[in-house]
């Protein structure tokens, strides 16, 4: 049994701690704030096979299949639904790429297809049809509830004996050679050192700070923290607008119903890069923008009250795809999820927990797609279709 560190008390960091507990190693997690404060409670909730690359779609159509099975094996109600993700074109070129992702799609098994704004309107009820030609619809794509499910993680992961400690700020490694020996850490002002055999870095857009307490380079993995923010409405009746609903061209708009306060959750690629990693503040431009786009896409959204607004980090390499993999001889990443870190996580978190304890792992995951050490070498992935 090795005694294997993660830093970064969210979905990821907290997906594989469980995970290794399972294969009976001895972790201890280090959050330095309270679990989930980083991106993960600030999500939009959404989970989608839908993307338009054959390493992301093998990846999340194997993290819906865990999604699926989630709450079975964790024993928690996590409000996973399955109600689908509706992608909208509005010009014949892009219902032509519409096709062409649902084509590559439907190679790997996720049942997404072309779909005609009249049952368009029956999935989403409040819809303006006029300005859409079709949709690209997958009913298989969902949402869950990320507070129910990192404690559901955190919970399951405590009983298997993950030592998981907030509050808890990890400040520096002892190394030896390429080997880290120990992790420093400070909690309640006093310092303190634990020795561990492997360090897993999941401090998404903090990581490169991590990296470079390893005495790695902080730009060898490029991470930005991106302010993204949303706004959540009064609930409307349920049934209005369940799946997520996205017009790409209109600058990645977004509405998503709450599964269950019903309230519209309306996110925009409105960003800005953040002044800080605690720059949280929501700005005025962003609540603007995003409900005239969220009335277009549905009228009767105009008569909704606002009643949330808030802010987090899209933590984005250059090419939105995460770097998943091994940096130093036992020091590995998991992190720049670029938005997309919450529907991963039950994929990442298992093939992390393989790679670190056996070094290797069944999950569909393509290690070079992700490698950490492709931003050094020039080498950029296409672009991840990057929305919640
Ligand atoms: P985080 O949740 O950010 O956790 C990293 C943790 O590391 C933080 O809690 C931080 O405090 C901790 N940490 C940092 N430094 C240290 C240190 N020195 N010592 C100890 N701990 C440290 N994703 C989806 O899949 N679907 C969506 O619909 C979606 N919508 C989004 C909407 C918004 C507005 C935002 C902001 C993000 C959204 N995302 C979505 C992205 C998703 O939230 C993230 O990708 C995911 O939560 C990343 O999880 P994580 O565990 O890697 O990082």
């Amino acid at each position: 049994m090795s005694k294997i560190a993660i830093i970064g008390g969210g979905i990821i960091g907290v997906a594989t701690a469980y995970e290794l507990a399972k294969l009976g190693e001895e972790v201890i997690l280090f959050e330095k704030n309270y679990f989930g404060s980083g991106s993960t409670f600030r999500c939009a909730t959404g989970i989608r096979a839908q993307f338009t690359d054959e390493a992301n779609i093998r990846l999340m159509k194997y993290s819906v299949e865990r999604w699926e099975k989630l709450e079975e094996e964790l024993g928690f109600d996590i409000s996973f639904r399955q109600t689908g993700y509706l992608f909208l074109a509005t010009s014949e070129e892009e219902v032509e790429a519409f096709k062409a992702n649902i084509r590559l799609q439907n190679r790997f098994g996720v049942p997404a297809r072309l779909i005609g704004m009249d049952e368009a309107k029956e999935i989403v009820p409040i819809l303006n049809t006029e300005p859409f030609l079709a949709g690209a619809w997958n009913p298989e794509d969902g949402k869950a509830n990320p507070f129910k499910t990192l404690f559901a993680y955190l919970f399951r992961a405590r009983e298997l004996g993950v030592d998981a400690r907030e509050h808890t700020e990890v400040i520096g490694f002892e190394r030896e050679g390429d080997a880290i020996t120990a992790v420093r850490f400070r909690s309640n002002g006093k310092v303190g050192s634990v020795r561990v055999d492997a360090v897993l870095n999941a401090a998404n857009a903090w990581a490169p700070l991590i990296n470079e307490m390893a005495g790695l380079s902080r730009d060898l993995i490029p991470i930005t923290a991106y302010k993204h923010q949303l706004v959540k409405t009064e609930p409307l009746e349920p049934g209005q607008a369940e799946p997520l609903v996205c017009p790409p061209s209109w600058n990645d708009a977004y509405i998503i119903q709450d599964g269950e306060d019903g309230g519209i959750i309306c996110g925009a690629g409105i960003e800005h890069k953040a002044k800080g990693l605690d720059d949280y503040e929501p700005t005025y431009d962003f609540l603007r923008g995003v409900l005239e786009y969220a009335v277009r896409i549905a009228p009767p959204l105009r008569y909704a009250h606002v009643v949330r607004q808030w802010a987090g980090f899209y933590a984005k390499t250059p090419d939105s795809n995460p770097a998943i993999g091994r940096l130093l001889d036992n020091f590995y990443i998991a992190a720049g999820f670029s938005g997309h870190g919450f529907m991963m996580a039950p994929a990442v978190g298992e093939a992390m927990a393989g790679l670190i304890s056996k070094g290797r792992s069944k999950v569909p995951l393509d290690w070079e797609w992700y490698d950490p050490y492709r931003f050094e070498r020039g080498e950029l992935r296409s672009s991840a279709f990057q929305i919640g």
